[in-house]
């Protein structure tokens, strides 16, 4: 089980602007990021400055529009930013409540596959505290959603834990299972860095599909019939399941809040996550704010 039970009781947001660039997973479009520290109940925005009208994005699970591979986002006018899910993560593992993310393209830069580069470009700001309290949405009811072999579940609980569990029919991924505590910080040393993954029998399948054109083994684990194509090999022996736990983090702080609660990943994604979380918020008795 996965403790996210660092206490911290205000708002967050980083004390300087901080920027990188670096190509998108499924455009291989460069993009430049760059994160500006916002007030107070400013949440989580996405601005697109290649665009210049209603070219701002809430971070919010209402505003999903597509969970094929990557979680995008989109607002009124259709103006979207995609595999936000990564970055998302990095700011839910640092207790980052506020930020203004300015992006010039549709796409968030895949990096190395990881939140690591996220965590630490953040890293090299501080970290300010808003004197203000952080809103906690605590889940009041279990919520479970199954499709096919797979299911994601809220349970109420006293912090926010994860488990995750993977079987896929390959003998170097198969079956795996995580649980562990995340306290003093270590979402940096146990999830940021597990790397995204996919198997070599798939790449020319989302090639020709137009995904996956700026994916290289500089970006993704990549899983052959009898080896992982990476030279270097893999940073956990179960990189995949951390990898899991670590989409799930970002998709879920598209709550818009920290959450208080138990959640249960079986062979799940993105898809499935955007709608327990549509689910939750489906009925006010669900949850409550604390
Ligand atoms: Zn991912």
């Amino acid at each position: 089980m996965i403790d996210i039970s660092d206490s911290i009781n205000s708002q967050q947001t980083i004390s300087e602007p901080v920027s990188l660039k670096g190509i998108g997973l499924h455009s291989g479009i460069e993009v430049s990021l760059k994160l500006y520290p916002a007030e107070a109940d400013y949440g989580i925005k996405f601005i697109r400055k290649d665009i210049t009208d209603n070219n701002i994005i809430e971070a919010l699970w209402s505003n999903v529009t597509n969970t094929k591979l990557s979680t995008t986002i989109s607002n009124q006018s259709g103006v979207s930013v995609s595999t936000i899910e990564h970055l998302m993560s990095a700011l839910s593992g640092l207790h980052i409540d506020n930020i203004k993310i300015e992006i010039d393209g549709p796409e968030v830069p895949i990096m190395d596959g990881s939140s690591i580069k996220f965590v630490d470009l953040i890293d090299t700001t501080s970290i300010k505290n808003l004197n203000r309290k952080r809103k906690i949405l605590k889940v009041k009811k279990s919520i479970k959603i199954e499709k096919d072999d797979t299911s994601v579940e809220l349970k109420p609980n006293n912090q926010f834990s994860i488990d995750f569990e993977i079987d896929f029919p390959s003998k170097l991924v198969s079956h795996q299972s995580r649980q562990l505590q995340l306290v003093n910080g270590n979402y940096k040393t146990d999830i940021a860095s597990a790397r995204t993954f996919g198997f070599e029998k798939d790449v020319d399948m989302l090639r020709s599909s137009g995904l996956a054109l700026g994916g290289s083994l500089d970006n993704a684990v990549v899983v052959g019939e009898t080896k992982i194509l990476n030279s270097d090999g893999l940073r956990f022996k179960d990189e995949f399941v951390r990898h899991k736990i670590l989409d799930s983090i970002g998709d879920l702080y598209l709550a818009g809040s920290p959450i208080q609660g138990y959640f249960l990943g079986n062979k799940s994604g993105h898809h499935l996550n955007n709608l327990l979380l549509r689910s939750l918020f489906a009925d006010k008795k669900n949850y409550e704010y604390i």
